[in-house]
């Protein structure tokens, strides 16, 4: 049997724009030299001592040493939530418009060696999606395809932003890297937010669970969140996929590409997501390792400590429990009501789903626990004009 030459994920493929940028070269050097076994709990006790926390300091709390202190960085986290966010914790709720996807990564029910049912919506379906998830009283969306040009072109995604457009006000985007021009497109058909994770930073394990397509780009992928700015996109999010490699290396290294992202851009708003590894169909066993809740709470606070003003997602990964404690804590964006299959909202699903949730709660339900904890739902927190 003949195997297939893979090909190199440092080389940029046809038609990949390249931005006179050295961020990634930065970010890798400095990942190269981060040892989180070096730091002590002096370390850690001085930095949680400081306002504004160094980068050699945000490698202190995302250390073991750190595991000890996590009640302390809590109750910091907690004041510097309240300083930049108030008591206001933001609901949205993600629509998957379209699950093909031309990759095979690993980790992935969506990949494109699983055999799942594939559908996407047509524009028809896409409105009755939008006007059943407007009803709940959401504001905020975030539309979502796997990564295929062929089955969601541009032009089929600036649709779904336009329809998006006519039932709410802020619309992010989860989709395939674009070149900045086709960002500049869906930003002027309404988009505002991109969402795009870099999954790992280490660069052999990107190659190793990226096997085939054009996500196996590595630096292509990396300069994302600069294209979309540079297409006048409002606002980037970054995170890494915790559990499928060294999960400190990897939350450390999307804590620096947010932070020189905001250096670089300052007007920009900066988001993190933390997503961990879930099962999916066709592989139960795709699980975190070793991180666990503690763990992922280590990251989330921080990153609340190194960057106060970056928001923050919880997502349906986690089980309701976790995302209830933290909000207001460190999170400050939690979606409900959530399908992660193609449709699913109104119409009866016709695509599978990407991963297991493990938080099923509607919006009013999500909306209620907010308010238990004495916080605020915020539906809406930008006037488009
Ligand atoms: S992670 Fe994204 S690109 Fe990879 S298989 Fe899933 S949907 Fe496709």
């Amino acid at each position: 049997m003949m195997t297939r030459k893979r090909t190199n994920p440092m080389e940029y493929r046809e038609g990949m724009e390249i931005i006179d940028s050295d961020m990634m070269e930065k970010i890798l050097e400095m990942l190269g030299n981060y040892d989180y076994q070096k730091y002590t709990d002096e370390d850690v006790k001085l930095a949680l001592l400081k306002e504004h926390l160094s980068i050699d300091d945000f490698g202190a709390i995302l250390s073991p040493a750190a595991m000890p202190y996590l009640e302390n960085m809590a109750k910091k986290a907690v004041s510097e939530t309240r300083n930049h966010f108030g008591n206001g914790v933001s609901l949205f709720t993600p629509l998957y418009i379209s699950n093909y996807c031309e990759n095979h990564c690993i980790y992935c029910g969506f990949n494109c060696k699983n055999k799942i049912r594939r559908g996407k919506l047509s524009v028809e379906e896409m409105e009755i999606e939008l006007k059943a998830i407007a009803k709940t009283g959401l504001k905020e969306i975030l539309i979502l395809t796997g990564e295929s040009r062929h089955q969601s072109g541009v032009s089929y995604i600036g649709e779904a932003v336009k329809l998006a457009g006519k039932y709410f006000s802020t619309i992010g985007i989860e989709i395939y890297p674009l070149n900045s021009d086709e960002y500049a497109y869906l930003h002027e058909c309404g988009a505002d937010f991109v969402s795009v994770y870099q999954e790992t930073y280490n660069i052999n394990k990107y190659e190793q669970v990226h096997l085939s397509g054009s996500k196996r780009v590595f630096p292509y992928r990396f300069y994302s969140q600069e294209r979309a700015l540079l297409g006048g996109m409002r606002g980037v999010s970054f995170g890494s996929l915790l559990g499928l490699d060294d999960f400190r290396k990897d939350a450390f290294a999307a804590g620096l590409h947010a932070f020189l992202i905001q250096q670089k851009y300052p007007h920009a708003e900066i988001g993190f997501s933390t997503p961990r590894l879930r099962p999916f169909i066709n592989n139960a066993d795709n699980n975190p390792n070793d991180v666990h809740e503690k763990q992922l709470l280590q990251v989330m606070l921080a990153y609340r400590l190194f960057m106060p003003y970056a928001g923050i997602t919880i997502s349906t990964r986690e089980r309701a429990g976790f995302r209830d404690n933290v909000i207001g804590m460190v999170a400050t964006k939690i979606s409900g009501g959530v399908s992660v299959g193609i449709g699913g909202h109104n119409l009866e699903e016709k695509g599978d789903e990407q991963f297991e949730i493990s938080d099923p709660r509607s919006v009013s339900e999500v909306h209620q626990m907010i308010i238990t904890k004495g916080l605020q739902p915020v539906y809406s927190d930008y006037i488009r004009v």
